[in-house]
């Protein structure tokens, strides 16, 4: 077995643990195989054991990933997005998880109704109100929901965070937990044109805590796919 299977054997076998602890159903979990840096020929021996959620973090290796792998996948945007580079994946990926501005979100929405499609996009929380992130903090999140609303080719399906690193993830779940009563909190409001339905939460660290705490899409890496080397980038 490749390393890549077995990583992947195991990441599926310890969300499903988590799911199995906490009552939830392993099919409200999709993992998204976060592939940056990594090559198609790795990308290919995920995809061949059935994996179709694909992560990517920088806009021109997407692009280029996305013209060489098969067309049946769905493409993640989970890195920060300049507005200059939106065109580029606008319609061409199944979400944008990222989006922290309401300019960003203006530019999705303007090269979205060009191509005449709507674009599905996470709102990316701050949780951790670390200076090095980018995101909104929790208590600005639902004004931005409400200003993007507004917008007729973009659809909010939820909110997404990156915890802070930690050494024992346990100490991510309250972060997982509140972030999971902001999203309850937000589909209370029924606001038009706002879902919900998606929380992107969990990495390599931290997966198995936020599955606990209800997330619906984790983004696991180095876990599936081994440690990144950016030197040879
Ligand atoms: C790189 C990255 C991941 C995956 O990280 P791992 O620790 O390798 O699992 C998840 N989310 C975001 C936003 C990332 O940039």
């Amino acid at each position: 077995m490749s390393g890549v299977v077995e990583g992947l054997n195991s990441v599926k076998a310890d969300i499903a643990s988590a799911c199995n602890e906490v009552g939830r159903n392993v099919d409200d979990v999709t993992l998204i195989a976060v592939s940056k840096t990594k090559p198609i020929e790795m990308l290919m021996e995920a995809y061949n054991v059935g994996v179709r959620d694909f992560g990517e973090n920088y806009v021109q290796e997407l692009c280029e990933k996305i013209e060489l792998m098969p067309k049946d996948i769905r493409w993640h945007m989970i890195g920060h997005l300049q507005r200059n580079k939106v065109k580029y994946i606008v319609g061409k990926v199944s979400m944008i998880h990222a989006v922290d501005s309401l300019r960003l979100a203006e530019e999705i929405d303007k090269c979205a109704a060009k191509l005449n499609v709507v674009q599905d996009i996470l709102i990316e929380v701050n949780m951790g109100r670390e200076e090095t992130k980018f995101g909104v903090f929790e208590e600005d999140a639902l004004s931005l929901v409400k200003e993007i609303a507004g917008l007729k080719h973009v659809r909010i399906r939820g909110l997404m965070t990156s915890a802070p690193y930690v050494v024992d993830s346990e100490e991510n779940r309250k972060i997982f937990y509140k972030i999971k009563q902001l999203a309850v909190d937000i589909a209370g409001q029924n606001i038009d044109n706002v879902y919900m339905d998606v929380l992107s939460m969990g990495m390599s660290q931290d997966f198995v805590a936020a599955v606990k705490e209800g997330s619906t899409m984790v983004r696991v890496g180095s876990k599936i796919f081994g440690a990144r080397d950016y030197s040879r980038k």
